[in-house]
């Protein structure tokens, strides 16, 4: 099977309120249009309907301090942090979105499928003891733990591609030698949560592997894809992943509603592709996708649509892929910028790889 997609209607109770910008509709949505553009009769596309994860999973990352307040506040009800409500209807849906991501891990590991991407995944702002930011327990992380334990993989590659930085997936892997986390992502200045600078770039046995791309507001898609192909191919290169785990979603589209970077859908096909194809190079095309992210509902089922089509179709980028807003941003926006950023992170991290 060339790829599995993994989908549940309880994904849409992970819908944080009416007037929050995280609705559970936008899964249900995302489905519809994978459906429509015939995603789901494709014979090289399976369609996974996962069980939720349990404790035991939550257990991969976080302690059971946290899991404990997070099951306590569910059971009656209120918010972990003044965006992050939590209830039993959500937690339920959070366990079946992490469910996913695991079931869509596994599958790949296992050969069933050659690329896997989990709908609803990538809670990248929880870390070991904290949630935050729309986020209550890190998929991410426990797929990477859960896999490692089982000795199924050794070494793993994440890659970011959120508009905000990933601060709970750095923060567990600050200092683990076996995992390269690269963020891209707005200026922290800018946006939450305020961190993911050049200068972090892990510590202990993880030093060097934390490694930042911070982009400045309204970077076009060019200068982006700029950003992406000096750094991304090259360290998974030289690093030999066994795995490339990548998170994000459109929020760093034009038009999202949270995020300011200069993203057209046709970018996020681009995103994906480069996935794919340097998976192909490093690690036996093992590749999983999570998808999540993304504010505005217009554009949202398009760009996730374009994201799995990247990964599982590389070679037809979709015709029909369209922004509705134009006109279009300038796609070398802030080049020289990027450029000068990208040759920082290069001087600094040189004294990790040969690459740079
Ligand atoms: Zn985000």
């Amino acid at each position: 099977m060339r790829a599995c997609i993994t989908y549940h209607e309880k994904f849409q109770q992970y819908d944080l309120g009416v007037n929050h910008p995280f609705r559970g509709d936008r899964f249900v949505k995302a489905k519809a249009f994978f459906d429509q553009k015939g995603l789901s009769r494709s014979r090289d596309v399976l369609f996974v309907e996962p069980k939720p994860a349990g404790r035991e999973d939550l257990l991969e990352v976080h302690t059971e301090r946290y899991i404990n307040h997070i099951y306590e506040l569910a059971e009656k009800g209120g918010y972990y942090d003044v965006d992050t409500p939590v209830s039993k209807r959500i937690l339920e849906g959070a366990l079946y979105i992490i469910g996913g991501v695991i079931d869509a891990g596994r599958r790949v590991i296992h050969g069933e499928a050659e690329k896997a991407v989990a709908l609803g995944g990538g809670f990248h702002h929880a870390g070991v003891g904290y949630g935050g930011g729309f986020c209550l327990f890190n998929d991410i992380a426990i797929l990477v733990n859960r896999l490692r334990r089982l000795r199924l993989v050794k070494r793993v590659l994440i890659l970011d591609y959120d508009v905000h930085f990933g601060n709970g997936t750095s923060d567990i892997f600050y200092s683990d030698g076996d995992v390269l986390f690269i963020s891209l992502h707005q200026d922290p200045r800018t946006i939450y949560p305020g961190r993911g600078f050049l200068h972090e770039v892990g510590s202990g046995a993880g030093e060097g592997l934390n490694v930042n791309v911070p982009l400045p507001m309204r970077t076009g898609e060019k200068a982006y894809m700029y950003a992406l192909n000096e750094v991304f191919p090259p360290l998974a290169r030289e690093f030999r992943p066994d795995m490339i785990i990548a998170n994000g979603g459109s929020d760093a589209h034009f038009a999202d509603h949270l995020g300011s970077l200069g993203l057209t859908a046709r970018g996020f096909f681009e995103i994906s592709r480069v996935i794919n194809s340097v998976s192909e190079d490093v690690c036996g095309g093992r590749a999983i996708l999570l998808i999540g992210s993304g504010y505005n509902i217009e554009v949202l089922p398009y760009c996730w649509y374009a994201l799995a089509l990247g990964l599982i179709k590389p070679d037809s980028p979709p015709e029909e892929i369209e922004d509705f807003f134009k006109p279009l941003p300038d796609p070398w926006r802030n080049i020289e910028r990027v450029k000068r950023i990208v040759d920082g992170l290069k001087d600094i991290m040189s004294k990790y790889w040969s690459c740079f």
